[in-house]
């Protein structure tokens, strides 16, 4: 796979479950759905290559 450092596609976002407010660590790109990991709610689902993100996000880590 190429690495292309001006489209950064595998940043990790922390994500506040909006359900029970655990907050965990999720892939940006996730290839499949991410589920919390306390309550079960799915906080983001794929599309498109990107994660399309169903809850609330605290920060982008870098
Ligand atoms: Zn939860």
């Amino acid at each position: 796979m190429e690495e292309l450092i001006s489209q950064p596609r595998s940043r990790f976002l922390r994500v506040k479950c909006s359900d029970c407010g655990n907050e965990q660590v999720i892939f940006g790109s996730a290839a499949s759905k991410v589920k919390c990991l306390i309550c079960g709610k799915t906080l983001a689902e794929p599309l498109g290559g990107k994660a399309r993100i169903m809850t609330k996000i605290v920060s982008v880590l870098e």
